[in-house]
C-alpha cells in the first residue's frame, strides 16, 4: 500500500549542502519545505572523540551503504559493467549533511575561464584546439553573473581566506574570516614557489580560522587543527557543514521538516509538470508519495541523474549518435603531483582538511597552451591535513614493500615526507557518460546507475605536464628525493582519488546540449529543479563545492521567483 502525504510547497531529495541551502532560502520566504533524506540524523554531538581512523576513514562509517545501493562501472562500451562493491575512487555521502559533513572544506570558485571555456578556447586557439570528441561547451552563465551567489555561499559558510591570487575573477567582498595559520610546512611551499616566480596564496578554507556568526545567525567555531577532518565530522563545530549552518536556519523558520530513512525512487510527472516523489522508508520498506508544488533534486550528481533516468524525464544520452543530454558530459578529475623526502622532521600529524597553500599559475588558461596538446590545467597545492597513522606509510623508491626494512623506512619517513598535488581539470568526452544498468538493481528494485568512463589523451597530457611542475616546486623546497606521480593509463575505480564527479545533468542556454537552464530548472518540466556538480559542463582545476554552493543559491532564487510567477525562468 502506498500512503499519499499532504502536499507541500517544496520537496528536496537529500539533505546535504544543496538540499540544505534550498531549504533555508525557501523556508525563509514562508514556503513549506520537506527534505527527504535516505540516511539518518546526526550532528556535532555524535562526533565527540571521533578520532578513530579505522572506523571512519577505512570503514567509512559516515558514508553510503553499498550493500543497499551502488553504481556499476566499465571503462568503455565494449566491457561488461560490474557493481562497485566497496567504496573506492570516490566516497558517496549519506545522512544529514551528506558529504558536506565529512568533506575537507577546500572551498573554491571556478575560474571565469571555466564558465565560457568553449568561447574563450576557440577565440584564443581556434576551433580545432581539441578534437571534436571532446564535448566542451559554455555553461550558460558567466563568472560575473554567478559572483553574488559565490559571495552568499562563502558568507553562509564563513570561508577563511585571502584575496591575493592574481588569477581569480573579481570578488565583491573580502573573505568572511581571516586565512588559516601559515605553518612552517606551508611557508616552505610559499618560499619555493615565489623563488620560481609563481604566486602562492592561502587555500580558501571551510575549517574556520576564527569563531564566526553567519548572516542567518548560525555560529561556527574556530578550528583546532585536530588533523581528523577529511572523512570525519567535526567535534568542535568548526568545519562549516550543512547541519550546523543551513539546516538549523531552515528549521528556525518553523517551515521545514526532514524525514530521515526516506529513499526516493521516482519523480512523478504528469504532462509537462512534476507532481511529487515516491519514496521507501528504508527500515520498514513502507511506500509513500510526497506531493509538492516544486521538486528539487539535491541528492548528489549521480543520484540526481539516476532519478531522472528511472523517471524517464529528459532524453538519455546515446554515445553512438551523440543525441540526448541526460548522462552526457560525465567527467572526473586527475591528480598530478610529486612527493618529496626530506631530512628534517615536520609536524605532519596535525593539520586541518583545508589547511594549505596553492599556486594557480598552471590552472585554467592562466598560461599559454599554444604549443601544448591539452587545454586547462590544475591548481597545485601543498596541504597539511593531518597524516592519518594507519594509512600514511610513505617510503622512498626501492624500499621493500613489507618486512623490517619497510617498517623502519616508514617510521623514519612518516614525519619527513611532503606532497605537492594538483586537482587537474578534466574535459568531457563523447564516450564518457552515465546511463541505467541493464542487469543490476538496488535493494528497492531500481536499476543501478552505470558509469562508462576512462581517462583521455587530454587527461594524460595534462597530468604529465602538471606532474613536472609539481616536482619542480618540490625540488625547490629542498627535498633530498623527489618522486613524481606515475603517468596515468586507464581509470581505475578501486583506489581513492576524489569525490569530484561532474556532469550528467549539465546546465546551459541550449536545450539541445543541456538538461537544465541557468537557474537549474529542467527544460522539460518547469517545476523541477536539479542542482549539484552534475550541472558542471566539464570539471575544473579545483574541488567543486564552492561552485556547487553558488549554484544552489542561484537555484533557490529561481524557485522563489518561479513560485510567485510560474513559467520558464529564462
Ligand atoms: C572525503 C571527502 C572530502 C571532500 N572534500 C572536499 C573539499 O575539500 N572541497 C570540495 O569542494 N568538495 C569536497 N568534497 C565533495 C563535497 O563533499 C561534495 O561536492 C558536496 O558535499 C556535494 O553536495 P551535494 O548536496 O550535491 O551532495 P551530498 O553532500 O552527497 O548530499 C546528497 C544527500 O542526498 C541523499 N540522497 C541521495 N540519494 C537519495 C535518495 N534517492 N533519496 C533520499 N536521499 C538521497 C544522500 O544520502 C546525501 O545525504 C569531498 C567529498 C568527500 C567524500
Ligand atoms: S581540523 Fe578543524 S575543522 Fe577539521 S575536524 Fe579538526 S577542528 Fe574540526
Amino acid at each position: 500500500m502506498v500512503t499519499t502525504l499532504d502536499k507541500v510547497d517544496v520537496v528536496t531529495v537529500g539533505v546535504g549542502w544543496t538540499g540544505g541551502i534550498i531549504a533555508a532560502e525557501c523556508a525563509k520566504e514562508g514556503m513549506k519545505v520537506v527534505g527527504l533524506e535516505r540516511g539518518r540524523e546526526r550532528g556535532t554531538s555524535d562526533f565527540a572523540i571521533v578520532h578513530d581512523e579505522y572506523r571512519y576513514a577505512i570503514r567509512y562509517e559516515l558514508m553510503q551503504d553499498l550493500s543497499r545501493e551502488t553504481v556499476s562501472f566499465r571503462n568503455n562500451r565494449k566491457q561488461r559493467a560490474l557493481p562497485m562493491r566497496q567504496m573506492g575512487s570516490f566516497l558517496l555521502g549519506e545522512g544529514l549533511g551528506g558529504s558536506g559533513t565529512h568533506w575537507n572544506g577546500q572551498n573554491w570558485r571556478f575560474l571565469p575561464y571555466d564558465f565560457e571555456i568553449k568561447t574563450m578556447t576557440e577565440q584564443k586557439y581556434g576551433a580545432n584546439k581539441l578534437p571534436a570528441e571532446y564535448t566542451i561547451q559554455d555553461w550558460g552563465i558567466t563568472y560575473d553573473e554567478l559572483e553574488p551567489y559565490f559571495d552568499r555561499f562563502e558568507k553562509t559558510a564563513g570561508i577563511s581566506g585571502e584575496d591575493t591570487n592574481p588569477f581569480w575573477g573579481k570578488r565583491s567582498a573580502e573573505y568572511a574570516t581571516q586565512p588559516m595559520k601559515k605553518t612552517p610546512i606551508l611557508q616552505k611551499f610559499e618560499t619555493a614557489s615565489k623563488n620560481l616566480g609563481y604566486s602562492p596564496f592561502m587555500m580558501p578554507s571551510a575549517n574556520l580560522s576564527e569563531a564566526y556568526e553567519n548572516p542567518d545567525g548560525a555560529k561556527i567555531n574556530a578550528c583546532q587543527y585536530c588533523g581528523f577532518c577529511e572523512r570525519f565530522g567535526c567535534e568542535y563545530g568548526a568545519k562549516s557543514s550543512p547541519e550546523i549552518t543551513v539546516v538549523p536556519t531552515a528549521k528556525n523558520t518553523g517551515n521545514y521538516e526532514i524525514k530521515f530513512n526516506a529513499n526516493v525512487v521516482e519523480v512523478m510527472k504528469q504532462g509537462d509538470k512534476v507532481t511529487g516523489v515516491r519514496y521507501f522508508d528504508t527500515v520498514s520498506f513502507e511506500e509513500f508519495i510526497q506531493p509538492a508544488e516544486v521538486v528539487v533534486l539535491t541528492s548528489y550528481m549521480m543520484n540526481n541523474a539516476k532519478l531522472l533516468m528511472v523517471s524517464k524525464i529528459g532524453e538519455q544520452y546515446d554515445p553512438e549518435t551523440g543525441r540526448g543530454t541526460l548522462g552526457r558530459n560525465y567527467a572526473y578529475q586527475i591528480l598530478p603531483g610529486a612527493s618529496g623526502f626530506f631530512d628534517e622532521k615536520m609536524n605532519v600529524f596535525m593539520g586541518a582538511g583545508a589547511l594549505g597553500m596553492t599556486v594557480d599559475d598552471f590552472n585554467g588558461d592562466n598560461f599559454d597552451h599554444a604549443d601544448l596538446d591539452f587545454i586547462h590545467g590544475a591548481s597545485l597545492s601543498i596541504t597539511q591535513t593531518g597524516n592519518r597513522p594507519i594509512q600514511t606509510n610513505p617510503v622512498p623508491p626501492d624500499t621493500p614493500s613489507w618486512g623490517a626494512e619497510f617498517k623502519k623506512a616508514s617510521i623514519e619517513n612518516y614525519p619527513r615526507t611532503l606532497n605537492v598535488g594538483g586537482q587537474g581539470a578534466s574535459m568531457p568526452h563523447r564516450e564518457n557518460y552515465m546511463a541505467l544498468d541493464g542487469t543490476y538493481k538496488d535493494i528497492y528494485g531500481v536499476p543501478l546507475l552505470q558509469l562508462t568512463y576512462n581517462f583521455t589523451d587530454q587527461d594524460r597530457a595534462l597530468h604529465a605536464y602538471l606532474t613536472e611542475k609539481a616536482a619542480g616546486i618540490m625540488q625547490e623546497m629542498g627535498a633530498k628525493t623527489v618522486v613524481g606521480g606515475s603517468p596515468i593509463s586507464d581509470y581505475d575505480i578501486v583506489p581513492y582519488q576524489t569525490t569530484h564527479n561532474t556532469g550528467g545533468t549539465v546546465m546551459g542556454s541550449d536545450p539541445a546540449i543541456s538538461v537544465v537552464n541557468n537557474y537549474l530548472q529542467h527544460w522539460d518540466a518547469e517545476n523541477l529543479f536539479v542542482v549539484g556538480a552534475g550541472n558542471f559542463a566539464h570539471n575544473g582545476g579545483y574541488n567543486p563545492t564552492g561552485t556547487v554552493g553558488a549554484l544552489a543559491y542561484r537555484c533557490a532564487e529561481g524557485i522563489i521567483n518561479y513560485s510567485k510567477n510560474g513559467g520558464s525562468l529564462v
